[in-house]
Order: C-alpha cells, then sequence, then structure tokens
C-alpha cells in the first residue's frame, strides 16, 4: 500500500550517516557503518536500525513540520494501548530491551501517509483526517467527508486510526527495517504481512476490529495513488485483509468486494450489511468493523449466545452521551470484543416510542443476538 510504507533505505549512499552519529550523541555506532559506502543488501544492527529511523526523521523535518504527538492525543493514546498489549512483539524504552519504539510522530502534511523506520513512526495529519471521515457510500453519496464530531465517541475512527498504527508497528515486530536492499517482491510481501500481522496486535483489544486495516485500504481509494514497484495494488492489500479475516473465522465469515457479509453461510440481515448513518459510518465501515469482530471471536472460540452482552454505549464510552446508544459487545472473563455501537437507546423504551431509524437499528441488535449460536 502506498500511503502506509516504511521508509525504504536500500542502495543509497549513506555518507549523511555521519552527520546523524554526530547528531545523536550516545549512540554507539560502528565505525564503518559512519563511512560513506553504498549500502548492500544486508542487515542492519538494532543501532544502525535506529540511526537510519532518525536519519528518516531528519530528512522529513527538512520539508515539513514533524513533532512528536502529545501524551494526551488519541493518536498516542492508540498507539500505548497497541504496544502494551503485545509485551511479546512491542515495547517502548524500558532500559530493557536491545529494541524499542518511540511514542509517534505527527507530520504536518495534506497528504495521507504513514512511515516506519526502527523506533521511529511518522503519522501525518491527513492521515489521522483520513481515519476520521465517513466511508464514501451509496446511502449518502453528497456526504463523503464527514468528520466525527468526536472521534473518541466513534468506534470506527479509534479503529482506523488504530489500524495505521499497527501496520507499522507489525512492521517494526518483523524487524523489516533491519534488512536493506531487498527486491521489490520481498518489499510487496512485507506489505502484505504487516497488515496481517498488524490485525493480530488489534485483535488483542476489545475496541479494535481486524476489518478496519480493510477500511483504511478502501479509504484511501479517494486519492490518486500510482502503482509502485513495492507496493501491493489497492485492490490486492484490500482484499488480503479480508481474506484474512475470513481465515480466522475458520471461512465462517466470508466478505465480498462490496463489503457484504455472510456469516456460517447466510447473508447478514436482508442484503448483508448493516446500514450507514453520517454518524456511526457508512455501510461498509459498519459492516467490516462487525464481520473483524466476529472472525476475532470465532478465533476464541467464544461466539456463543451466553457471551452477548448489550449496554448504554456511554458506560464504556464515555464521549457518547447517557441514553442514546447500544454498545453491543463478547464478554468472558479473559476476552472481550466490541461488535459495534448502534443508535437506540439501551434502557426499555416501547417500540412505539422509538423513530424509525432507532427501531432499525435495533432491529441490527437483536438480529445480531439471534444469530449467535448456545
Ligand atoms: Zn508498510
Amino acid at each position: 500500500m502506498l500511503n502506509i510504507k516504511k521508509n525504504h533505505l536500500g542502495k543509497r549512499i549513506i555518507s549523511l550517516v555521519i552527520l546523524a552519529c554526530m547528531a545523536v550523541p550516545g549512540v554507539t555506532v560502528v565505525e564503518d557503518f559512519c563511512a560513506p559506502v553504498i549500502a548492500e543488501a544486508g542487515h542492519r544492527n538494532a543501532d544502525e536500525e535506529r540511526l537510519s529511523g532518525q536519519r528518516m526523521l531528519e530528512e522529513h523535518r527538512q520539508g515539513s513540520s514533524v513533532k512528536r504527538a502529545k501524551k494526551d492525543s488519541l493518536e498516542y493514546r492508540i498507539q500505548k494501548t497497541l504496544v502494551e498489549a503485545n509485551p511479546d512483539k512491542l515495547n517502548f524504552d524500558d532500559g530493557k530491551h536491545e529494541r524499542w519504539v518511540d511514542p509517534l510522530y505527527i507530520q504536518i502534511d495534506t497528504w495521507p501517509n504513514a512511515w516506519s523506520n526502527g523506533s521511529t513512526i511518522i503519522m501525518t495529519t491527513e492521515e489521522v483526517r483520513l481515519c476520521s471521515i465517513r466511508l464514501l457510500d451509496e446511502e449518502h453519496p453528497y456526504r463523503p467527508f464527514v468528520i466525527r464530531k468526536d472521534p473518541e465517541a466513534n468506534l470506527g475512527v479509534t479503529s482506523d486510526i488504530a489500524s495505521v498504527l499497527a501496520h507499522e508497528l507489525a512492521h517494526f515486530a518483523n524487524k523489516d527495517t533491519m534488512l536493506t536492499g531487498q527486491s521489490h517482491k520481498e518489499n510487496i510481501r512485507e506489505e502484505l504481512q504487516a497488515d496481517i500481522d498488524g490485525m493480530e496486535l488489534m485483535d488483542k483489544l476489545p475496541q479494535y476490529s481486524p476489518g478496519s486495516m480493510a477500511i483504511v485500504h478502501m479509504k484511501e481509494r479517494w486519492y490518486d495513488y500510482g502503482p509502485s514497484l513495492d507496493y501491493p495494488s489497492n485492490y490486492d492489500a484490500t482484499r488480503n485483509c479480508l481474506d484474512y479475516i475470513e481465515k480466522m473465522s475458520g471461512n465462517k465469515v466470508a466478505i465480498d468486494d462490496y463489503g457484504r457479509i455472510k456469516v456460517n453461510g447466510a447473508l447478514f440481515m436482508d442484503d448483508g450489511t448493516i446500514h450507514g448513518t453520517p454518524e456511526e459510518g457508512s455501510r461498509q465501515e459498519r459492516t467490516i468493523y462487525l464481520a473483524g469482530q466476529i472472525a476475532s471471536c470465532m478465533k476464541h472460540k467464544v461466539w456463543h449466545k451466553a457471551n452477548f452482552v448489550s449496554i448504554d454505549a456511554h458506560e464504556i464510552i464515555p464521549a457518547i452521551e447517557k441514553g442514546t446508544k447500544t454498545l453491543v459487545s463478547i464478554v468472558t472473563p479473559t476476552y472481550m470484543k466490541y461488535l459495534g455501537v448502534f443508535d437506540c437507546p439501551y434502557y426499555y423504551k416501547p417500540d412505539s416510542e422509538l423513530t424509525e431509524h432507532e427501531l432499525y437499528e435495533k432491529s441490527v441488535v437483536n438480529y445480531i443476538e439471534n444469530m449467535i449460536p448456545e
């Protein structure tokens, strides 16, 4: 994929590393690495890898404003949840590990993109915005660029941001930037694998759906990316994610290219989708989010009716107004996955007091509960 890429340094003249060595006191690098040589295919050690990440940061700073994300920012808090939920694969600088991830950097930019190299991860402001807008669909063709009033109140937005960061963190976990000078074919393989491994990082947290990795690729279609030798096509990247969700579910969840789903061979509701709303998200966003979470529940063998829980969404997501929406989850003592937020009040109200939209949303909640096996 083009907009979520790691920085490639293979076969470039790296004499600038001398400056980087001087600019980063305390970092030890081997002498000959600092010599002006052409980088050949091979491995970097942890110090060399970190230096190449710092050099990437310096390069970006020459043309743009790049600042470390604030500790209370949504993006940093999402990165932190992913790192802390995956201690076997990820860590910040804790003094115990040779390699670590730094708190991410935000680059002011009008183009959506993210990069990772060693400990350094950069995400552009436009990439964050891309995650915050709803996907264009036939139901709301004139409102493609709705920005959610409060991103924290929307599961889709936080999960989309998580998928961008999870992809970059997967490059770190896979040590992709310790390698230099790979072939185009190998770079494409690493990109597809970073999506899959990123989905596994997200799987550890209740609020992030593996489906969001596919959704972000779908959103990228608004941007006119040209073909690249080092990145899969947008279609291949999207399909790779959808296929992996099917695999997670043991082939019990199927998703077509339009985001219509079948669960255990049965089309979901009437047309395979949850209808979109300007606030909750488009059909594809809501449906594929759900599909990813169902697949995760099936993978963890908790897809049972006894584990179905619906509560007032405000109880778990304080940014959602009390008494307005229902959060539907699968919960066991050791596992939790949100299935979605629905625009109907949790507390009992007779159907006669619900709007047509609320009645539809309630019917989706009931449908989900009824489709879950005992
Ligand atoms: Zn990548």
